[in-house]
């Protein structure tokens, strides 16, 4: 039941074969046993997931429930959600309760009649890709579980991934600004999926570039994340950049054959830099695909070399503004002894934030002070327009794009937290679609002789998702990778 997929889960519902609140204990039950060693929850609270499982049992009993009724699942603490503590990670926010709800959240509890499980671990404000950020402490992968080497699970979504993979959730919300629901996905062995930029509404998502982030589903398979985009997404008028187009069900390809797809394969993604056991995961995965019919061409990306740096200049550009609200006064952490106004800003900050996030803050009012701005942030825009087009291009030739998610399997704890720059290279090849406002997926296509974890990405054109989670659930039809689980946890 722990690693059901939420169809089964909801037919199980449906048939009354258990009753959310059932459902629920056991969640909360796996929990409290597990939580200790891996750290994915920050925030639990078995007393409201109850009562939120009550009323989705009185809801089936009425005939009123969607497909997803009664469906536990893990929010990320990103999210602002009534009655709950959103902490984003940081000490900024560690008291914050929210007066309100994102409309992620409204949506997948109030409209789907979800329950939320709790709030799980995050990078501190999302920068990062390894959780080791958060303020709340590193999470462990479940998959070295019992190793003797404690490895990352990916960020910023690491509390989101390693949730579902032990099996204290069924599904988690993330959220992907430069690879956190992607990478995450893959060092863990599920599936993720980063929507078109303006698909899910922002609205109550605690910012960190705006311009980039959106919010998405990690689950257990392609077919899961249908069902959960199909209830995240959605026009909002409280999010100026949510876009109006009409509702959509994102499981309606599904099943559709793949006979004569169009894959590509941007030599960029297949040079230098990937490990060799990720590499040959994802040619596995190509000749898998050319079973079920689908054609590969060649195609370019020839600025994506540049993704990296110019993310790093437009994010922590974004950050530097959206942050600023953390003053001490209007919001988040404050300074217990000041001596004036400044002094209250500055000591609220100094102590509010992480190392990480100072960083960002710094590089950020840097390149957009006087001076700096047309030098690197112009620069960065730039070459976002022409990321953009290159994919552009390639989508005249193909239908989707394939590579692998991420350069590496599940790395140590410790490994890479001193380097900044190596940490900023887990995202090499996820970055790009962020800037270009793409819809990417990652879904797991093998595993290392370590028994880890290895994703493989697919890209899709602007609003495709219903057919990239298609192309998915194709593979997952004809593999079982996302059907393996970590052992010892039990
Ligand atoms: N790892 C990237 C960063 O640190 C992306 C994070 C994200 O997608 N939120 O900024």
């Amino acid at each position: 039941m722990i690693y059901a997929s939420l169809k089964e889960l909801s037919a199980a519902l449906a048939a009354r074969k258990i009753s959310s609140v059932e459902l629920t204990r056991r969640y909360l039950e796996r929990i409290e046993r597990l939580n200790p060693a891996l750290n994915a929850f920050i925030t639990v609270d078995a007393e409201k997931s109850l009562a939120a499982a009550r009323d989705a049992d009185t809801r089936i009993a009425a005939g009123k429930a969607t497909p997803l009724t009664g469906i536990p699942l893990a929010q990320k603490d990103i999210f602002c959600a009534k009655g709950w503590r959103t902490t984003c990670g940081s000490k900024m926010l560690e008291n914050f309760i929210s007066p309100y709800d994102a409309t992620v959240i409204v949506k997948l509890e109030q409209d789907a009649g979800m329950v939320s499980l709790g709030k799980v671990n995050m990078d501190e404000f999302a920068m990062g890709s390894s959780n080791e950020t958060s303020y709340y402490g590193a999470v462990q992968n479940p998959w070295a579980h019992g190793s003797g080497e404690t490895r990352v699970p990916g960020g910023s979504s690491g509390g989101s991934a390693a949730a579902v993979a032990a099996g204290l959730a069924p599904a988690a919300s993330g959220t992907d600004t430069g690879g956190s629901i992607r990478q995450p996905a893959a060092l863990c062995g599920l599936t993720g999926l980063k929507p078109t930029y303006g698909v899910v509404s922002r609205y109550g998502m605690i910012a960190f570039a705006s311009s980039l982030d959106q919010a998405g589903p990690i689950a257990h398979s392609a077919e899961d994340c249908a069902l959960l985009l199909t209830a995240m997404a959605g026009f909002d008028e409280k999010d100026s950049t949510s876009l109006e187009r009409p509702q959509e069900d994102y499981a309606r390809a599904l099943g559709q054959s793949l006979k004569g797809l169009k894959i590509g394969l941007p030599q960029e993604f297949f040079g230098d830099g990937c490990d060799a056991e990720v590499m040959a995961a994802v040619q596995s995965a190509i000749e898998a695909y050319k079973n079920l019919g689908a054609e590969i061409v060649e195609v370019k990306l020839p600025n994506s070399h540049l993704s990296v740096p110019a993310y790093y200049v437009i994010a922590p550009a974004e950050a530097s503004s959206n942050l600023s609200r953390f003053d001490g006064v209007r919001y988040g952490h404050r300074a217990a002894e000041y001596d004036d106004l400044n002094d209250l800003y500055r000591k609220s900050r100094a102590q509010g934030f992480g190392a990480e996030v100072k960083r960002r803050i710094l590089i950020g009012a840097y390149v957009l002070s006087h001076g700096y701005y047309d030098a690197y942030y112009l620069q960065a825009q730039r070459i976002r327009r022409l990321i953009a087009d290159d994919f552009a291009q390639a989508f005249k030739q193909c239908d989707v794009i394939l590579g692998p998610t991420s350069p590496t399997t599940a790395f140590k704890q410790g490994e890479k937290a001193a380097d900044p720059v190596q940490m900023y290279l887990s995202d090499i090849y996820t970055i790009a679609v962020n800037l270009a406002g793409l819809p990417g997926m990652s879904l797991p296509c093998g595993f290392d002789k370590q028994g880890l974890p290895i994703g493989l990405q697919l890209i899709g054109n602007y609003f495709d998702e219903a057919r990239l989670l298609n192309i998915a659930h194709g593979y997952q039809q004809a593999t079982d990778w996302h059907k393996r689980h970590p052992a010892g946890l039990d």
